[in-house]
């Protein structure tokens, strides 16, 4: 499986990382939120700490300027005592202005109650009026706020507004979430599931993104992109494929092409293999040929000790023949006797070559000398026996030949030369000897 499509929870997720974002980013504003209205809260309350102390003066102090014009002391405890009860206030102090002695002060004080010079102190004086338009000022009375429940108030109240502002924010970043989700998320995992399930074959499959909430956004820009480029690819590996199709159409023509021109060329070469050992005029061997069987037969005769034999046949006053008949006459009588002689000699083996003018020559491997003879008289009466007209002749009214036969002799012929000039020895002594003959060469000198 490609590592793009692990289980969702082995990656990363942009959705999770977007709530941890968002709920960091709601507590940071609660706590900075709870601040500033933390802030705000505590002179409202202060200052509504102040108002009531301020109405407990107001309502006490006709009745505490009353009970101490009358001298009731008890009075005086009673309503002190009460207003102490006032969680707002710290202490409460009551100065009694004596005329003729030193003021009589009267005070309650909240137990751990410490003052707190951030707080304002209230101070009034005691006015009594026993009559019509008269005041007497019977005393002053203070009244101090207490701090540690104005902090309680406060504490209170900066609770209350974290917690609204937590469970806003966490309520927001749900939604965003939410939203995010709906709208992004669920997409993007669609586009991956697609792009994982894409293969050659699956390209012309267009990416559709299932119930957008809005349309022309920039997921369809995405989902717009990825089906050009699938296009694209498509088309690309169309041609891709095409082309190799023709390549290897190409690569078939042109191995066939080879391969023919590779068999025109072998068969060229064994044309020129053939015309290199074949001689022009008449089909038969030539001497380039005849000099290369005559050294490998000689050599396999002494390896082996098989016999070995060599004729060469002359035709007989041939230059007359020319001056006769025109030496196209003279071709082509060459030719028919080449036919001939070789007519006369087709076991395997055996090689009939023209190595002269009209000169022929005949390896004859596996036959002595005897063999031989037999052989090159079978060749002369061939070559009579075609009966091509030759009037210029000196010894018969065609065409002749005249034959000269050896058979090697190891002991007497060290060299294949000395064969060959045998075999001539004897022709010569058969165009001495009258020609239209064969002779074999005896050993003698
Ligand atoms: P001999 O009986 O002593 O062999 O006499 P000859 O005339 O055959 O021998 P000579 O060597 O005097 O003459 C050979 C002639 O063969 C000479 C030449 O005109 C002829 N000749 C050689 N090669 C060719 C050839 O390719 N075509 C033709 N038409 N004639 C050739
Ligand atoms: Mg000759
Ligand atoms: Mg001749």
């Amino acid at each position: 499986m490609p590592p793009h499509s692990a289980a969702p929870g082995g990656r990363s997720r942009i959705g999770v990382r977007l709530l941890l974002v968002t709920v960091m980013a709601g507590l940071v504003f609660s706590v900075l939120s709870t601040l500033v209205r933390g802030a705000l809260a505590y002179m409202d309350e202060r200052d509504a700490l102040v108002d009531e102390l301020a109405q407990v003066e107001d309502i006490i102090q006709p009745a505490l300027a009353k009970a101490i014009w009358e001298l009731d002391r008890a009075s005086v405890k009673v309503h002190l005592d009460s207003a102490a009860r006032l969680p707002a206030l710290g202490q409460i102090v009551v100065t009694i202005v004596m005329a003729d002695a030193e003021p009589e002060v009267h005070a309650r004080r909240r137990p751990g109650w410490s003052p707190d010079a951030s707080l304002p102190v209230l101070r009034r004086s005691l006015v009594y009026s026993p009559y019509a338009d008269s005041r007497e000022v019977v005393g002053e009375l203070t009244v101090l706020a207490n701090g540690g429940e104005l902090k309680r108030r406060l504490y209170r109240e900066l609770r209350i507004i974290f917690a609204t502002q937590l469970i806003q924010s966490l309520l927001l970043a749900g939604f965003v979430m939410w939203m995010f989700n709906r709208s992004v998320t669920r997409h993007v995992r669609d586009v991956a599931a697609h792009l994982d399930a894409l293969s050659p074959e699956t390209l012309s499959r267009k990416l559709v993104l299932r119930d957008k909430m809005k349309q022309n956004d920039e997921l369809d820009q995405l989902a717009g992109g990825v089906n050009e480029l699938q296009h694209r690819l498509g088309g690309h590996l169309a041609q891709q494929a095409q082309y190799e199709g023709e390549l290897s159409r190409h690569r078939d023509n042109l191995a066939e092409l080879v391969g023919e021109r590779t068999r025109e060329l072998e068969a060229a070469n064994l044309k020129l293999d053939q015309l290199s050992r074949s001689d022009a005029l008449t089909g038969v061997s030539n001497r380039r040929h005849f000099d290369e069987c005559k050294e490998v037969e000689f050599r396999r005769a002494q390896r082996t000790q098989q016999p070995l034999s060599l004729v060469i046949c002359d035709i007989d006053y041939f230059k007359h023949f020319n001056d006769t008949y025109g030496h196209m006459a003279g071709d082509d009588c060459l030719r028919r006797v080449a036919v001939a002689l070789a007519e006369c000699c087709r076991r395997a083996g055996d090689v009939v070559a023209r190595v002269g003018g009209e000169e022929f020559v005949i390896l004859l491997p596996g036959q002595d000398r005897a063999e031989a003879q037999q052989c090159a008289e079978r060749l002369r009466a061939a070559v009579q026996a075609l009966g091509i007209a030759h009037t210029a002749s000196e010894v018969a009214p065609s065409i002749t030949i005249s034959v000269g036969v050896a058979g090697l002799d190891l002991k007497k012929m060290e060299s294949v030369d000395a064969f060959y000039h045998c075999a001539d020895q004897a022709l010569y002594r058969a165009k001495a000897g009258g020609r239209n003959r064969v002779v074999c060469w005896e050993g003698e000198a």
